[in-house]
């Protein structure tokens, strides 16, 4: 049986509520099993754990510590019985009336899951994400931490503060994860990775940390700048340069806009040198060499969803036809298969099959089971040609090979007849391509501009 079977409504999985921490209160007592010793942990079932902590902070702060780091346990339901400092970051919420619900819900996605994330990072966060909808991952302010900021989970799965953040950048740019708010922007020195830095003002010339500010005069005559002070002769204005008495602002003199002078090379300026220096190393950096770092929230995105339960959709596809390819060789046979049609003048087709609502079906379980019976249907169609295929962001692509558009047209006529016996829930789209085309040099890009764009 796959993991798509074991969906049954009818029947609620088995839950093992464990009880961290204080002994749970009487009417609990049935219900979960307490455990105060987390060497325990090692006897109990963990497959269909889930967690209430109810412990001092700090200790439940450590409990949490402990659970995400574990394999078995870290990507568990967990609830506390009070919020911590950790609790927002590790823990999936309070513990209430609503639980049994919540759990439910939970061990319905995790039946869903079908990513092999032991060891991989990516796809422990996808997961991870994927089992928790109302979980955001959020950064923690850590002023002492050289980071300023980091993702507690990231600790918990042994995830350096610097690889998480590319590991972030790396989702997003693979359309897994989305960014929802932006919390801050941090800068980093480029020597150490540090942002412990003092920020100062020096002198633009020799770089000097004494520089000071002063009231300065400008002669008109001469055109000397000069520190006010300089300027003082027995009570009246007079340059030191060239000896001019100083009788009228804007006429004889002005002040100007240099109010800034260095005491070691005597340079005046208008605006200070700023730099940053780092308080590891103590190097100094012009702000423009100092790495710069959006800080945002996370979750899960559209095709991140699809990725995790991805599996169990290809697993549904898969008795179509036993041949299930992967990408590349999916597409060499589609080149491969246009060369010879174009010599030996044959025609082939491919189908898409979109699920226009995946989305929706895989968080209910009842038409996840009607995508079953689909699935069954489909086979019986297309199972009379020798189709190979293979399932993409683009929905499931049948090859279908020797089929004509007279022949297309009755494919077409038995799958919109099955799709409309099916329930309204399900949205499928259909289209195709003929063979031989001009495919271009990359037949992914090639299949992409065919079957993209359809909704
Ligand atoms: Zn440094
Ligand atoms: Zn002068
Ligand atoms: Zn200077």
């Amino acid at each position: 049986m796959n993991n798509v079977m074991n969906v049954n409504p009818s029947q609620p999985s088995k839950k093992t509520g464990i009880w961290l921490g204080m002994p749970p209160p009487i009417e609990y007592q049935q219900q979960y099993i307490f455990i105060d010793n987390m060497n325990e942990l090692l006897n109990v079932d963990l497959n269909n754990a889930y967690f209430v902590i109810a412990a001092a902070p700090a200790e439940q702060d450590e409990l949490l510590l402990y659970l995400r780091k574990q394999y078995t346990t870290g990507l568990c339901l967990i609830f506390v019985t009070a919020a911590s400092r950790m609790s927002p970051y590790l823990a999936n919420g309070l513990f209430g009336e609503d639980v049994d619900k919540h759990v439910d819900k939970y061990l319905h996605k995790k039946s869903l899951v079908n990513l092999y994330y032991e060891k991989n990072h990516e796809f422990t966060l996808l997961t991870y994400l994927w089992l928790h909808p109302d979980f955001e991952l959020t950064p923690m302010k850590d002023p002492q931490g050289a980071s300023l900021f980091y993702y507690p989970i990231f600790e918990a799965w042994g995830i350096s503060n610097v690889d998480s953040f590319a590991l972030l950048a790396q989702l997003q740019a693979k359309g897994w994860l989305e960014s929802t708010r932006l919390i801050s922007r941090v800068r980093f020195s480029p020597c150490c990775h540090s942002s412990h830095l003092n920020y100062i003002d020096v002198c633009p010339r020799c770089f000097d940390l004494d520089i000071n500010i002063m009231a300065s005069l400008h002669c008109f005559n001469c055109g000397h700048i000069g520190e006010q002070s300089a300027f003082r002769d027995a009570g009246v204005l007079a340059c030191p340069n060239c000896f001019t008495q100083l009788r009228h602002i804007g006429v004889d003199y002005d002040r100007p806009i240099e109010t800034h002078s260095c005491r070691c090379c005597h340079h005046m300026f208008v605006d200070a040198n700023v730099q940053a220096q780092c308080l590891e190393c103590d190097e100094k950096h012009a702000l423009d060499e100092l790495v710069v770092r959006n800080i945002h929230t996370y979750r899960l995105a559209q095709s991140g969803r699809l990725l995790v339960i991805q599996g169990a959709m290809t697993q549904i596809f898969s008795e179509i036809s036993g041949n299930v390819m992967d990408s590349n060789q999916f597409y060499w046979v589609i080149k491969w298969q246009n060369e010879l049609a174009r010599r030996h003048h044959h025609r082939h087709a491919i189908i898409a099959i979109k699920v226009l609502n995946l989305d929706e079906i895989v968080s209910s379980e009842l038409s996840f089971l009607q995508l079953q019976e689909f699935q069954e249907r489909l086979s019986s169609i297309v199972r009379t040609t020798d189709a190979c295929s293979q399932f993409t962001e683009e929905g499931l692509l049948l090859f279908l090979p020797f089929v004509n558009s007279n022949q297309l047209q009755s494919v077409y006529k038995k799958l919109t007849e099955l799709t409309s016996s099916l329930s309204q829930e399900f949205q499928f789209q259909f289209n195709h391509v003929e063979l031989p085309s001009e495919i271009g040099i990359d037949v992914k890009s090639w299949l992409v501009d065919n079957f993209v764009g359809l909704e």
